[in-house]
């Protein structure tokens, strides 16, 4: 008898070194790839209110399933939509498709785990499972030299001990065919920013940053990155900037949704090195997903103290909770301009620079005395590229209650202006674009 799997796709919406279409396959005649418009995150709340899933984000994720529903396509395979609440559609799929398990990529954080606890629940009172596999991280965690439990706190022990220890694996090429099972399934639209109440991209800036969601277009910034333009070359130099496209990989929103993996960005960059030569600016876009990696795994040893307000390290703080501060900040109306252009960025295009986003949270938390959660939350909403790990670790991080050495991460704001924006071209862009 044949026997069929549903690969339950989630935050890797791609088809290139994705393992659990290649764990799918390799045990199973049919596969049903399915992707669930889960209603908790596209139109919930946050805990300050603020909508959890943001209008750019909601936009490139849309994307991202047309190009993946293409690319499964093109394999004869197809996708499946749902929206509503993924662990009772997945379930009354596994029953209506006769599917004997499901497979997926394991989430730490709270709200997946949650999610992905009741699946295994539902479907074990049906008689089947729930295979987990990996794919958002460089390393996986069977690898490493340590058990997650123990991995070392300070970012450098931890980089010093992998990179002289652990290998990056090859990533998993596209499978060849996915077939199908010959059932009649309907198979859902993509659906439109109208239906979840978003009418149309305001103009953005002139600097237009466009990020188009979906794998072809990642492995498109990829190529333009590295072979097309050769701006890793000088990577090191340019990262901090703020202005334009190029200094920065942009890789971010890709990498959050899966579009892109790391270990593919992995060996485009070992073959880079390998013909066009290897330099620190090389060297540091992995020492950067190192520190992708680093908060993942900061998220899986800390759980839930992650997202409290004395963070991982349990640190009390007295803060404000102050709405009106807050919405000064948030606004972009503080009258620092740097503080102002960077939060005008964010709400114009859903993006940030590091450097920018290390200035408006420092300031915050900071120069505002808020509470840090407020500002991770704002980001949650609106990052095209939010990662539960990344940003509610780099917010520990700089909110002083996480496990950075520095007991003091301040960021003086005019000298921040004068080294990185010293004619205020940035400021000038959005600020200007602000108020015309
Ligand atoms: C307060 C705050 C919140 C943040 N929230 C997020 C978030 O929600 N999602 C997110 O992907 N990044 C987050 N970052 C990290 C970083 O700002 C972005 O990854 C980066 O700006 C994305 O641009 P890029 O792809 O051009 O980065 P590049 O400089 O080109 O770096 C390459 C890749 O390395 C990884 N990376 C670089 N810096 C960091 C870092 N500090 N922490 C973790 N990964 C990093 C990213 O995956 C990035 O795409 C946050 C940083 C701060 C200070």
């Amino acid at each position: 008898m044949s026997s069929t799997a549903i690969v339950w796709f989630r935050n890797d919406l791609r088809v290139h070194d994705n393992e659990a279409l290649i764990s799918a396959l390799s045990k199973h005649d049919f596969i049903i790839p399915v992707y669930i418009l889960d209603d908790r995150f596209l139109k919930e709340k946050t805990s300050f209110g603020f909508a959890k899933t943001g209008l750019f984000r909601t936009k490139f994720i849309l994307e991202a399933l047309q190009d993946l529903r293409q690319n499964l396509e093109s394999k004869g395979s197809s996708l499946i939509l749902r929206q509503g609440i993924a662990e009772h559609i997945l379930s009354d799929l596994a029953k209506e498709t006769n599917a004997q398990c499901v497979y997926c990529n394991r989430e730490r954080t709270f709200e997946e785990i949650t999610i992905q606890d009741n699946l295994e629940k539902s479907l074990w009172k049906l008689g089947k499972e729930l295979h987990y596999v990996r794919g958002k991280m460089l390393y996986y965690t069977s690898d490493l030299p340590f058990p997650v439990s123990q991995v070392p706190d300070v970012f450098t022990q931890y980089r010093k001990e992998i990179e002289s220890t652990t290998r990056v694996r090859e990533p998993y090429d596209v499978p060849d065919v996915m077939p199908f099972p010959e059932i009649s399934l309907n198979r859902g639209e993509v659906p439109s920013l109208a239906d979840y109440g978003f009418t149309t991209i305001e103009k953005g800036s002139s600097e237009k940053l466009h990020f188009q969601g979906g794998e072809t277009a990642g492995l498109n910034q990829l190529n333009y990155y590295l072979w097309k333009t050769d701006l890793i070359q000088n990577y090191k130099n340019t990262r901090n900037g703020f202005m334009g496209w190029d200094y920065s990989s942009k890789f971010s929103p890709w990498l959050s949704q899966g579009c892109l993996s790391p270990k593919q960005i992995y060996r485009e960059l070992k073959l880079y090195e390998a013909e066009k030569g290897a330099n620190e600016s090389t060297y540091w876009l992995y020492f950067e997903l190192l520190w992708r990696d680093y908060f993942r795994l900061m998220a899986k040893k800390y759980g839930n103290r992650l997202f409290y307000k004395s963070g991982i390290r349990g640190k009390k703080q007295k803060v404000s909770a102050d709405m009106n501060d807050f919405k000064i900040w948030a606004n972009g109306n503080t009258g620092v301009p740097l503080v102002d252009a960077c939060m005008q960025q964010l709400n114009q295009t859903g993006f940030m620079s590091n450097r920018g986003r290390q200035i408006v949270a420092s300031f915050l938390v900071n120069d505002l005395n808020l509470d840090w959660r407020m500002g991770a939350e704002y980001f949650e909403s609106l990052l095209i590229d939010y990662d539960p790990c990344s940003n509610y670790g780099n917010w520990n991080y700089l909110a002083g209650i996480g496990n950075d050495p520095r007991e003091d991460r301040y960021f003086n704001i005019a000298s921040q202006a004068k080294k990185y924006d010293p004619n205020g071209e940035f400021v000038q862009l959005y600020i200007n674009e602000a108020f015309s």
